[in-house]
């Protein structure tokens, strides 16, 4: 396909990845967003090996892993210290040829805006009108602009009303049970010496993503219902883990209270029957959001836009690019989607002690080798190479 052109509808990770990959294939992009500062920019976010292998194939692998750390220790605990498994990143990095990393949203952001001309961004343009009507072309409109193009892009997140519009009889997002605070902390966190942790809790989680400066991410997860929110944050946060282990009452001594973001957590527990309509193709959360307890939903964002880039750039039509796309995506996202939320209820959900005891007894007996196969199985992932057609 020669002389193209696409418009990206949201300039989150998914939407600048696939910009950048469409770029790659030779087609002229514009990216549309309708926020300056995004609504999770004070929140870190950890890559898996698959994320990385999408960012390298980008072209944007080096900047993204000299802005941010390589997460080697850690693994699991529970509430009083005790380890359940250890992480071992380094192995991981061996076995897969990419690392784990921990980076800031924005230091994530950054790269990859500046991986695109600045002309190629539309930022503060919301887009309020697709129109499908005069095929091929699809006609998008944002403030008192109009743009045609051969492809339309909707990376317009979880409550994608793209994705309303395409199916309307979607349910769309599901609370997911779980609602979750999370902060940078201002400072360099003293005596934090693992890189990535989680501690389970009954119905409860305390995580941690370390950066390359010392500070770090921490997330709190709780069971809750849909909606609810606390007038102090960060002090709910320190009643509600008050006697758990080190780094914990470190990581919440060194945030600041305004600094503490509050969401409720949803997903598509409904898959979509496809990912593709006519022109226009649904990508990241507008496609398959899934929760956080895999930390997988930006890194099979990355995944769809390397792939999206790699069928335009060689199937002959749109129709045929797309229809590669929606066949390599679909499965592979929404079965990481449903092991999320599995992840989720024998993880952080979980609440009956009973259970709970199991899950940890189960946990401590599986031989390392098995724990790092689960890893694999959704790290483990070889990006299609992304080369225009010649004839
Ligand atoms: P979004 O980031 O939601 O971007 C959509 C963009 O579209 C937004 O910027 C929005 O402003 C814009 N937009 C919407 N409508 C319009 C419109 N009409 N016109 C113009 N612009 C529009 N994933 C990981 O891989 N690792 C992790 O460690 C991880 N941790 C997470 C922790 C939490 C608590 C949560 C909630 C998620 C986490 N995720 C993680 C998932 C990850 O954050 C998302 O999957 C990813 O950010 C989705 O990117 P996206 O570009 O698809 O959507």
């Amino acid at each position: 396909m020669g002389g193209n052109s696409a418009v990206v509808v949201g300039g989150g990770i998914g939407g600048l990845a696939a910009a950048i990959g469409l770029r790659l294939a030779g087609w002229e992009v514009t990216v549309v967003e309708r926020v300056a500062v995004l609504d999770d920019a004070g929140a870190g976010i950890s890559l898996a090996a698959n994320g990385m292998r999408a960012l390298a194939a980008l072209g944007v692998g080096e900047a993204v892993e000299a802005a941010a750390r390589r997460q080697y220790t850690g693994g699991t605990r529970t509430p009083d210290g005790r380890r359940l498994s250890l992480m071992d990143g380094a192995a991981l990095e061996r076995e897969l040829g990419a690392p784990i990393v921990g980076i800031p949203r924005t230091g994530l952001h950054r790269v990859l805006r500046e991986a695109l001309p600045a002309e190629s961004l539309r930022i503060g343009a919301e887009v309020t009108d697709i129109d499908t009507s005069q095929p091929p072309r699809v006609r998008v409109a944002f403030g008192s602009t109009t743009l045609d193009a051969d492809l339309v892009v909707a990376a317009d997140g979880i409550n994608s009303r793209t994705r309303q519009r395409l199916f309307p009889a979607h349910p769309g997002p599901a609370y997911s049970g779980s609602t979750v605070l999370r902060a940078i902390t201002r400072r360099p966190v003293e005596g934090l010496t693992t890189d990535f942790e989680l501690t389970w809790g009954h119905g409860a989680e305390f995580g941690h993503i370390a950066f390359p400066d010392g500070r770090a991410e921490w997330h709190a997860v709780l069971n809750a219902p849909a909606g609810v929110r606390y007038p102090d944050p960060l002090t709910e946060v320190r009643r509600r883990f008050a006697d758990w282990h080190e780094p914990i009452p470190a990581l919440l001594a060194a945030t600041a209270p305004a600094a503490v973001l509050h969401h409720d957590v949803h997903e598509l527990a409904t898959p979509l029957p496809s990912y593709v309509a006519g022109r226009i193709a649904l990508l990241g959360d507008a496609a398959h959001a899934m929760t956080p307890h895999l930390g997988q939903g930006a890194c099979q964002a990355l995944e769809d836009a390397v792939t999206l880039a790699a069928a335009v750039a060689g199937e002959r039509t749109v129709e045929a690019a797309l229809s590669r796309y929606d066949a390599a995506r679909r499965p592979r996202s929404q079965t990481v989607a449903r092991d999320a939320r599995r992840a989720g209820r024998m993880g952080q959900q979980l609440v009956n002690p009973l259970a709970v005891g199991l899950r940890n007894a189960a946990i401590r007996l599986t031989p390392p080798g098995v724990m790092v196969r689960t890893v694999l199985k959704h790290a483990d992932w070889t990006p299609p190479r992304i080369a225009p057609r010649t004839a």
